[in-house]
């Protein structure tokens, strides 16, 4: 659906920076490495959409995309990097914050897990903060093509035992492999019939 119809729109470093609530959004969360940008761009099948949003001086902005002029989907930031300096990480939280109880639009957060390393704690904190931002979000496992089966099967344990404690979450976990392209169509199934 989003093929050739998805447009870069901006990066915001404030409240005050986000475009207009007037189409149904979605947003894609992570720890760095996730494979969240090449998610991305296998969704919306564009090769190198959102590698602006690593490059360094990009990567504590919130990236708005605009998908089918019906959708925005939006990159936040990966988190979890190991060695953030503290006053970053609370700049980032508290525009996270913001951003996640301030977008009356926002339908639905994709949380991206890795499928080789499972929930960490990084990842509860964020799905704490949909919950209390009231925001359903929605586990995406990534490089599924990784892992062996019985591994696989042992982090789905793992995410499912995780997401039955989290009010906002949405039971159906997303398999992906952008690599193999797994999942690709049922996300972007998924995104398109959100309104
Ligand atoms: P980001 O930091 O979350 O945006 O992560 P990237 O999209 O840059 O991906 C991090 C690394 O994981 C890169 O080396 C990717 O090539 C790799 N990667 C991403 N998706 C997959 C996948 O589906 N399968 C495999 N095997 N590797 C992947």
């Amino acid at each position: 659906l989003f093929a050739g119809e998805t447009e870069f729109l901006k990066g915001v470093v404030a409240m005050d920076g986000m475009p207009p609530g007037d189409r149904c959004e979605v947003c894609f969360a992570g720890r760095s490495n996730v494979g969240k940008s090449t998610l991305i761009n296998a969704v919306t099948g564009r090769k190198a959409l959102a590698r602006a949003s690593n490059t360094p001086g990009r990567t504590q902005e919130i990236n708005f995309f605009t998908a089918a002029d019906s959708h925005y989907l939006v990159d936040l930031p990966g988190y979890g990097f190991a060695n953030a300096p503290v006053a970053v990480v609370a700049k980032w939280q508290k525009l996270l914050k913001a951003y996640l109880s301030g977008r009356a639009n926002l339908r639905r957060a994709f949380v991206l897990v890795d499928s080789r390393h499972g929930i960490k704690p990084v990842d509860e904190e964020i799905m704490s903060l949909l919950d209390s931002s009231a925001v359903t979000f929605q586990c995406v496992l990534t490089k599924t093509d990784k892992p062996k089966k019985g591994d696989l099967d042992k982090t789905l344990e793992q995410v499912r035992g995780a997401l039955a404690k989290h009010p906002a979450a949405y039971p159906e976990i997303v398999l992906t492999s952008s690599d193999k392209g797994i999942g690709i169509e049922t996300l972007r199934t998924l995104i398109a019939t959100l309104s």
